[in-house]
């Protein structure tokens, strides 16, 4: 494979209608037989993220929503911390999306993602996000009952409705300089199992887990039921889902690093240029410091 992008081509979902997710084989590696082979590409990838976010941030006109969804311990977190190593924080803002608070309960379902998104010129990364609405939400009917929907609103079109209205979100932001990346880090049951071991076993990370956690990996099937129609209803070419073989962390982080790149790459961004003015201005302050620098007989006068 001549370049890296290819690792996210393969996963990528712009049309949903056909999607199914038993296609996608969470252990797939893209062909790389174990994680050295990748330590180069992502060494690359992650150079080059930090060159292109650069410019982004210097060319101010286009922002970047990164999406991450995924069942607990999938790698979400490990995921950004890895991908986005050789990054300028400045230039990006995670946000982690938690059960909600009174006060956005209080509120559209949209209401606090949309005063989460990022500035033109940022990476904003979404630790979960608004797809949680139909996905937790759906598979526990009863945080439905607690958004406090008038009743005549809250039917049986209510997941289609929230999948429109979603849609219609992220083409406005694409239709206004928002470049929208989703991922679901598709990890299997059997995965979840190992890793949600292995953290009860080691004390240092224990911190990490909890109990609802086994909660949910009961509800496996009816998560990954919400997580097909998700993808099949909202996968578009403006606003792409990636879904992310996640059983080798390296080839997850891997491929979430070559989707943003690509996006990145396509944008074809450039350090401004200055116009005749500034580059006037710019060629007398060389001089003026220049001359303050190493004085010449002229500049001492
Ligand atoms: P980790 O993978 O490290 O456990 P996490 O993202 O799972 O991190 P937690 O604090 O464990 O972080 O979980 C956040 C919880 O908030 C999840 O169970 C998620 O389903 C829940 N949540 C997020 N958004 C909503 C929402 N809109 N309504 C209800 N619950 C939500
Ligand atoms: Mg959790």
């Amino acid at each position: 494979m001549a370049k890296a992008s290819g690792f996210a081509r393969a996963f990528r979902v712009t049309d949903g209608r056909r999607f199914r997710l038993r296609d996608v084989d969470p252990g797939d590696t893209g062909g790389l037989k174990s994680k050295n082979a990748a330590g180069a590409w992502l060494e690359r990838g992650t150079a080059l993220l930090a060159r292109l976010q650069e410019k982004l941030y210097a060319d101010d006109r286009w922002s970047v929503l990164v999406v991450l969804q995924a069942m607990d311990a999938a790698g979400k977190d490990g995921t950004i911390k890895h991908v986005m190593s050789g990054v300028n924080p400045q230039g990006v803002q995670v946000v982690s999306f938690k059960a909600p608070s009174a006060e956005e309960l209080d509120h559209d379902f949209l209401w606090r993602s949309l005063k989460a998104l990022p500035e033109r010129g940022r990476i904003g990364i979404f630790n979960r996000s608004y797809y949680e609405e139909v996905l937790v939400v759906r598979v526990h009917e009863e945080l439905l009952a607690a958004q406090k929907l008038p009743a005549k609103l809250a039917t049986k079109r209510l997941w289609r409705e929230r999948f429109e209205d979603i849609n219609a979100l992220e083409r406005h932001l694409a239709r206004n300089g928002t470049v929208v990346l989703k991922f679901f880090l598709h990890v299997s049951k059997a995965e979840q199992r190992r890793r949600l071991l292995g953290r009860l076993e080691d004390r240092e990370k224990h911190w990490k887990f909890s109990p609802t956690d086994l909660a949910e990996r009961g509800l496996w099937g009816r998560y990954m039921g919400a997580y097909e129609e998700m993808i099949r209803a909202t996968a578009t070419v403006h606003a792409p889902w990636h879904v992310i073989p996640a059983d080798n962390k390296w080839f997850a982080r891997l491929a979430v690093s070559a989707a943003i790149v690509d996006a990145l790459e396509g944008l074809h961004l450039a350090y401004p240029e200055p116009g005749p003015e500034m580059r006037a201005r710019i060629a007398a302050a060389r001089a003026a410091l220049t001359a303050g620098r190493r004085p010449t007989a002229g500049a001492r006068r």
